[in-house]
């Protein structure tokens, strides 16, 4: 069993996840089984209460965990399904020290960081030995935070109750470049770098994110301050697709430098497939146009799954090029921006506002016969608008925007209304649907049993799902014969909502049928415009 730990330093955000999920593809297409961790720092027991704002999207695991959106990068990346293990927040583990506490399990002794926090944290880093060959553990925050010390001394002690040809570690840094002296800057690698030996953890391969190429001089001097071999000096330049990144890291050979440090040597032989079909040129400049029209617009990481989804379908396919728009739902030209779309996307989303903005857009996709797509809170919104415009039922609501609306087409479930904490509580990952044949999502899925990921409260009232069915609008998925999981308009070229978020299963080379099924119906619209 091996381990990889990745730390950051000098800023946030530099790619952690992405970094670590390309070396860990390069291992896999060395034949290896790979699994990542997220450690996260903050308090809370994961992100699924937080605010987009705060935190980007929240991804939600196969078992229903919700978590960081770096997940969502593990598995594009490894093709893989992550679950609760794959995330642990410094809230999730004092959390389970202080259940322990509370039982009495520590035998009248006091509970300290060192060890039982940390003791805690290193039984997590070991969770899928014997299932993988390498686990590539993500610290996350940047090097110097109090909050992620815990985290990075349970790494030391890590460290040093393993052979050395067991675990390595990797420090990802930022080397900026200064405007006014048109020079790239070693000293916050130099700085960080020194911060990290401070705690005990002394780097095996620094990896330098940067907007420029950095020279052999520059990687000298890196090598010399820093205390590593020149070769373990690696350049991550800003790349047009994050996919390029793993063949820009082969190409340095950081895949043979771990491996010999690790003492591997490759289990088959090296698999560049996976490169090829990531690079492959447009065989065309025909470009569609998709908005999504989501509360979030100004903050794409809020979006980071369907995004890439989206990117996803569009790289599977040749012949098409896709340009996203993110547009809220609150802006007031909104109409007179879907009119330039070949598709519009409601994504899901909580609370009042915003609302009314996306139900103007489907209403618009609709009438208009544009492509469209709903995900959760946008196939809620649907079931909205055809009530108050095709039922005519006036004012007709979800009970989470209208607690006293007349028409509650959208409800909690009795399950629902007497839970009262906030986290982990809603219907989360995985759960079957059963589809009615002859459907649009039939014909993109090509099968009558999907099982999907979930994260909502809300459930489409099925009360008037024979109302609906009389006028065209009708529930082409459900769970269990009863809850409805899907709904479609019968006279549209493409109009099809789902209360789940087939955005988390979308992989390169795998897209997702309900994304590339958006994406064709909108180069098809496009055809039929010219
Ligand atoms: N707010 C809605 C619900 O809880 C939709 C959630 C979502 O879009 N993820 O049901």
């Amino acid at each position: 069993m091996k381990y990889i730990f990745m730390t950051g330093g000098v800023v946030s955000s530099l790619g952690k996840g992405i970094t670590g999920a390309s070396i860990g593809k390069l291992l896999q297409l060395h034949g290896y089984k790979v699994n990542m961790i997220k450690m996260d720092p903050y308090i809370n027991v994961d992100p699924g209460t937080m605010n987009p704002f705060q935190h980007g999207e929240v991804y939600v695991t196969a078992d229903g965990a919700e978590a960081d959106l770096d997940l969502g990068t593990y598995e594009r990346f490894l093709d893989m399904v992550t679950t609760r293990e794959n995330t642990n927040t410094a809230g999730y583990v004092y959390q389970t020290v202080i259940n322990r506490e509370r039982r009495g399990e520590y035998n009248g002794g006091t509970v300290q960081v060192i060890p039982h926090i940390t003791d805690e944290i290193k039984k997590r880093f070991k969770v899928f030995d014997n299932k993988v060959d390498i686990t590539i553990i993500e610290i996350g925050g940047t090097i110097g935070d109090i909050e992620g010390l815990p985290f990075i001394e349970a790494t030391r002690q890590f460290i040093l109750e393993h052979k050395r040809e067991d675990v390595m570690s990797i420090h990802l840094t930022f080397v900026p470049y200064i405007e006014g002296a048109k020079e790239l800057k070693t000293k916050p690698t130099q700085h960080s770098v020194n911060k990290l030996r401070e705690v005990g953890i002394i780097p095996d391969m620094i990896i330098c994110r940067t907007q420029y190429p950095i020279t052999d001089s520059m990687k000298n001097k890196i090598s010399l301050f820093c205390n590593v071999p020149q070769k373990a000096v690696v350049e991550a330049r800003t790349a047009s697709s994050i996919y390029h990144i793993p063949e820009a890291l082969h190409n340095q050979n950081v895949d043979e430098f771990i491996l010999n440090r690790l003492n591997l040597t490759g289990k088959t032989k090296f698999d560049t497939s996976w490169f090829e079909y990531v690079k492959r040129e447009k065989k065309t400049n025909k470009v569609v146009n998709i908005g999504v029209i989501g509360k979030y617009a100004d903050l794409k990481d809020a979006y980071k799954s369907i995004d890439e989804s989206l990117k996803i379908s569009e790289m599977d396919d040749e012949n098409i090029k896709v340009k996203v728009h993110y547009i809220s739902s609150e802006d007031k030209d909104l109409i007179n921006k879907l009119k330039q779309m070949q598709a519009i996307l409601v994504p899901g989303g909580f609370g009042v506002r915003g609302i009314e903005g996306k139900i103007s857009a489907i209403k618009f996709a609709r009438e208009n016969k544009v492509p469209f797509l709903g995900i959760c809170l946008g196939m809620q919104c649907c079931v909205i608008e055809a009530a108050r415009n095709l039922l005519g039922l006036k004012n007709a609501n979800s009970t989470e925007t209208d607690k006293t609306t007349p028409y509650p087409v959208i409800e909690m479930l009795e399950e629902q209304k007497s839970i009262k904490y906030l986290g982990g509580t809603m219907r989360l990952g995985n759960y079957e649907a059963d589809i009615v044949k002859d459907s649009l999502a039939y014909k993109l899925y090509k099968s009558d049993k999907i099982v999907e990921r979930h994260r909502h409260r809300y459930e489409m009232n099925p009360k008037y799902i024979e109302d609906f069915k009389k006028v065209g609008f009708y529930v082409s998925g459900y769970h269990k014969d009863i809850l409805p999981e899907i709904v479609e308009i019968k006279e549209h070229p493409f109009f099809i909502a789902v209360q789940f978020h087939p955005e988390f299963g979308a992989r390169p080379t795998k897209p997702h049928p309900l994304f590339s099924g958006l994406v064709n119906a909108a180069k098809n619209y496009l055809e039929k415009q010219n």
